[in-house]
């Protein structure tokens, strides 16, 4: 009787064990899971955000393009921005807004940690918080045709041709290393490129 007894203890403290086991792997493979969803999410997050850049981007061109058309020379901005309190003056994001784009959140890539506000160090230009006749708003993106391009290139208009680039998403090539130029043509220079998965 008693050694029945220490029997059924004994496989009662084997099903405990069990079930310690059994909860352990349970909560392993919902940490996998969850790991496996977050990364998941913050891919197909990324993707959207990069479709949206792409998008504004493209905005940017064509209202480059426009711009043109009516004033015979694509916007130039200075290649020494001013600096205020505030931020730096944008000064081709001033031409284009609002009569060429008509809505401030183009000019902010979704993936832009900073809201906009990315701090002006990066060589030679530097994204912009555009602060203008009192109205501020945040800018992702640089525009690469300055003062000083313009002076290499010709007077008044510098003569660009279909792969010049106009556009470079700071934030992206900033804080994912990831290389997005907008040429004159609106062609998308990408690097590193789209993986499929
Ligand atoms: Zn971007």
């Amino acid at each position: 009787m008693a050694q029945r007894l220490k029997l059924r203890q004994r496989l009662k403290a084997m099903r405990q064990g069990m079930t310690l086991i059994e909860l352990l792997v349970v909560i392993a493979v919902i940490l996998v899971i969850v790991g496996i969803t977050y990364r998941v999410l913050s891919h197909t997050r990324e993707r959207a955000h990069l479709a949206t850049c792409i998008s504004n981007l493209r905005q940017l061109v064509l209202a480059v393009h426009m711009y043109e058309q009516d004033w015979g020379t694509v916007p130039i901005e200075l290649s020494a921005p001013v600096q205020t309190p505030e931020g730096i003056w944008g000064v081709v994001a001033q031409k284009l807004y609002p009569t060429y784009v008509k809505s401030k959140s183009v000019f902010l890539c979704p993936s832009d940690p900073t809201g906009g506000r990315l701090a002006p160090n990066l060589p030679g230009r530097s994204p912009i918080l555009v602060v203008w006749r009192g109205e501020k708003w945040p800018n992702s993106y640089t525009f690469l045709v300055n003062d000083f391009v313009v002076k290499l290139f010709g007077k008044g208009n510098p003569r660009l041709k279909s792969q010049s680039p106009l556009f470079i998403c700071a934030a992206h090539r900033r804080f994912l290393g990831v290389i997005l130029i907008a040429r004159y043509d609106g062609s998308i220079l990408l690097h590193p490129p789209l993986s499929e998965s």
